[in-house]
């Protein structure tokens, strides 16, 4: 036998067992996102390398090693699968000229590839919903976008989960900071680990953001973008601080919150949980509003944000919220050549009743065949024999619960069910 083709590393398959929770996750979404009037935008997963070397930037992680790039072999163009959802939103929408119609509320959702170390948390495909609101440039939009993440968590009852906001400032309040931070880590060359050496003079920003335990040391001390801010810059920041507030919303602010994507400017924020460990940031995002303008749109403010389905999803099954697997109402088992298409018959207007129905295939005895139906996790079977075929009648037998068999016509089973579902 040849040897089996596995899945490629870090790149997961949503087994039938798991897809329950999934698609209850992008129910609740779907209801949330059209509760604020967010809409749906559907771009495709490969884009030209340059959309996301120009808008995540050349000095990130993501661009330096993070990205799957290729030559199509066919025509010679340098493409990239989306690490991230933002750049393509932005592409689509300055491609489609969006932003004619006035300011737009978006959102996406779907895979994203990182070539990063697998771990619990870290996959090499994972999956994201991000929500962008292109066209606003008040903080009445930041904090609109945080206050919808804040209901999601009610939701999905999700627990735990902190907020984290920040500024950083205007591009040029972030041009002065940048000087002084250097000066301050020169300091410190001799102890900087390689990243941060290298990272010195390309994008010292980014340092604030390391995890290395003797950087942090060498950070905590390190002046702060804060004492740098643009009047502009600090009002915005203090209303959304407002508005959270009225409403309700805590948060602390993270002096060190950088983001990993160079396109942020103004509020950023990440909400962060301690129940996954070192994967602990479930949401991020922020304000980008030179983006647009830097791929070739005509300059218009922006912000959003993107969460991780992963990890969502791995805090709601730890908090032990309903088992999901979507089981079948009905299971119906059949033995004989008139029985089997009666069954179908009886199936079928199940199915145009509104009940899951598994109709049994593959033959067996009917003790076989009920131990199927009883592993589906039906809440019935539907016995069909030749005798009930023959008499145009079915046997409802209960599988969860201590009740009668109840033997009637093929006319009564939807009403009976329907009876029952409505108790
Ligand atoms: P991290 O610091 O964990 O690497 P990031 O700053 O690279 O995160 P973003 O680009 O802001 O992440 O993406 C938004 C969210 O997507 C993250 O907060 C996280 O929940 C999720 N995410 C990012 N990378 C991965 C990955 N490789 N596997 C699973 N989820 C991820
Ligand atoms: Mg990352």
């Amino acid at each position: 036998m040849p040897e089996a083709i596995r899945a490629v590393r870090g790149m997961n398959d949503i087994l039938p067992d798991e897809s329950g929770l999934w698609e209850f996750f992008e129910n609740t979404i779907r209801t949330w996102l059209a509760a604020y009037g967010y809409r749906n935008l559907r771009t495709p997963i490969v884009e030209q390398t340059d959309l996301f070397v120009r808008s995540i930037g050349e000095v990130t992680d993501i661009v330096e090693k993070e990205m799957y790039s290729f030559v199509d072999q066919l025509n010679g163009e340098r493409l990239t699968l989306r690490p991230e959802g933002t750049a393509s939103c932005v592409r689509a929408v300055i491609e489609h000229n969006l932003l004619y119609s006035g300011p737009q509320r978006l959102y996406y959702s779907g895979p994203m590839f990182r070539h990063e170390r697998p771990q619990k948390g870290r996959y090499r495909q994972f999956h994201q919903v991000g929500v962008e609101a292109l066209g606003f440039a008040g903080p009445d939009i930041d904090a609109e976008l945080i206050i919808m993440c804040a209901r999601l968590w009610r939701l999905l009852d999700i627990q735990n989960v902190r907020l984290e906001i920040s500024t950083l400032g205007s591009i040029e309040s972030r041009a002065v900071y940048r000087t002084r931070l250097i000066s301050y880590l020169e300091k410190f060359y001799d102890v900087l680990d390689e990243d941060a050496r290298r990272r010195l003079q390309t994008n010292p920003l980014r340092i604030l953001d390391s995890k290395n335990p003797a950087m942090r040391e060498i950070l905590a001390e390190a002046p702060h973008l804060f004492d740098d801010l643009d009047e502009d810059s600090l009002a915005h920041f203090n209303t959304l601080q407002q508005i959270l507030h009225d409403q309700g919303v805590s948060f602390e602010i993270n002096h060190r919150l950088v983001r990993g994507l160079d396109y942020y400017n103004r509020t950023v924020f990440e909400w962060v949980t301690d129940q996954l460990g070192a994967q602990g940031t479930i949401c991020a995002g922020g304000r980008y509003d030179g983006l647009i303008a830097q791929i070739g749109g005509k300059p218009a403010p922006a912000c959003g944000f993107a969460m991780g389905i992963e990890r969502i999803l791995s805090l709601i099954s730890e908090t032990g919220a309903a088992d999901m697997r979507t089981v079948p109402d009905i299971y119906i088992v059949h033995q004989g050549d008139i029985a089997a298409g009666f069954s179908w018959k009886i199936a079928e207007s199940l199915r145009d009743a509104g009940f899951k129905t598994v109709l049994h295939s593959g033959g067996g005895n009917f003790k076989a065949q009920m131990k199927k139906a009883d592993a589906s996790g039906a809440r019935f079977a539907a016995i069909i024999g030749d005798e009930e075929a023959a008499t145009g009648q079915v046997s409802i037998k209960p599988l969860r619960e201590t009740a009668d068999q109840v033997r009637m016509d093929f006319a009564q089973v939807v009403v009976f069910l329907k009876n029952i579902y409505q108790e």
